[in-house]
């Protein structure tokens, strides 16, 4: 089977663009047969400033969210980055592979240093720590958002620099796009940026927490256009193709038929049924996580027997490339 490694970082509360856009469909490569390894990537979250009981309670809460979303720990492994330390071992042999000119041009790098006075070098690593996430287990697919496209090809980049100098060790991971146009989901205040949960505006992403009401209010507040018709265009209207998408998402169907549904409704009635979808395909995951974060013990036996399977594998593969590389630790 495919093995598929993906992360989320613990910086906040999961929106439904993470949930949309990368758990569900981690749930769902899952539930057809794949390999997942899903873990809490609470090293890359260092990159920027986390307040250490925060970063503690979020770590328990996604765990929380991950697991009400169907990741079924029997199944997968699910566990936190920095409880496997080959992850960050392995992240050390590929950067003295890595160049400074490559990743400073990535964009994402650029768009987080421009707001900062002073760049963490771990900021600029943040693609060298993804690629060794997925390498050190050996993964072969790497379900993405288009945000993380040509992270990925740093990971493919430094492959093929490795192999070239070492020989062959790692699958070339590829990426799984969606295809359904949950890539990409755009902030509810700006339609021209991606929702993110480092926004400054809450208003901009709905939580999984949020309640039926602040969901209503915020899809309410949505930023559209002035043509009242319901279209999807993504590209001339943002704002009311992104709650399109939305509703889809929310009901697993196609923008056509979302659209035919929308006949004869203005913007803002058509707000009401994209609220009242994202309501029902929310409230599940929402009680099911409120329900485990009663049982904080269980979340964490979950993440020790995940963080214990993933420990072996994780040493098997580093032992390999730490042969190749002629160090000797492991003789
Ligand atoms: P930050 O602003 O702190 O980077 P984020 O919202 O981008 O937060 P991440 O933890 O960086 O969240 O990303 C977690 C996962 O969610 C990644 O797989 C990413 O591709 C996906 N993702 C993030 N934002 C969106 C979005 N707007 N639409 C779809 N998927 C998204
Ligand atoms: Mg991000």
């Amino acid at each position: 089977p495919r093995r598929v490694v993906s992360g989320l970082q613990p910086t906040g509360t999961l929106h439904i663009g993470n949930y949309f856009g990368a758990v569900r469909r981690c749930v769902r490569l899952q539930d057809s047969g794949d390999d997942l390894m899903l873990f809490i990537a609470d090293l890359h979250s260092l990159t920027t400033h986390q307040d250490p009981d925060s970063l503690h309670a979020n770590t328990l809460e996604l765990t929380a969210y991950l697991l009400a979303s169907g990741v079924d720990p029997e199944r997968s492994i699910m566990f936190v980055q920095s409880s496997v330390a080959r992850h960050a071992e392995l992240c050390w042999l590929l950067a003295c592979l890595a160049t400074n000119a490559r990743l400073a041009h990535l964009p994402q790098y650029k768009e987080k240093s421009a707001k900062m006075k002073e760049v963490p070098i771990g900021l600029l690593l943040y693609p060298v720590l993804q690629a060794a996430d997925v390498l050190v287990y050996r993964g072969t697919h790497v379900p993405v958002g288009i945000d993380q496209l040509q992270h990925l090809q740093v990971a493919a980049q430094l492959v093929r620099t490795f192999h070239h100098r070492y020989g062959r060790v790692f699958p070339t991971p590829q990426a799984i796009l969606s295809g359904d146009g949950s890539e990409r989901l755009r902030s509810l205040r700006d339609p021209t940026k991606k929702m993110s949960k480092s926004d400054s505006d809450p208003k901009s992403r709905i939580l999984l927490s949020d309640p039926d009401s602040v969901i209503e209010l915020k899809v309410r507040k949505a930023v559209t256009d002035f043509t009242p018709q319901v279209t999807f265009d993504p590209e001339s209207r943002p704002g009311v193709s992104n709650l399109v998408m939305l509703h889809c998402l929310a009901e697993d169907k196609l923008p056509e038929e979302a659209v035919e549904e929308a006949e004869g409704l203005t913007t803002a009635q058509y707000k009401r049924v994209v609220a009242s979808a994202l309501c029902s395909a929310i409230r599940p995951v929402r009680e099911r996580a409120a329900r485990l974060l009663e049982r904080p013990a269980v979340l964490r036996d979950v993440l020790r027997l995940g963080a214990a399977r993933a420990r072996v594998r994780a040493d098997e593969v580093y032992e390999d490339v730490a042969t190749r590389l002629g160090l000797s630790a492991t003789v």
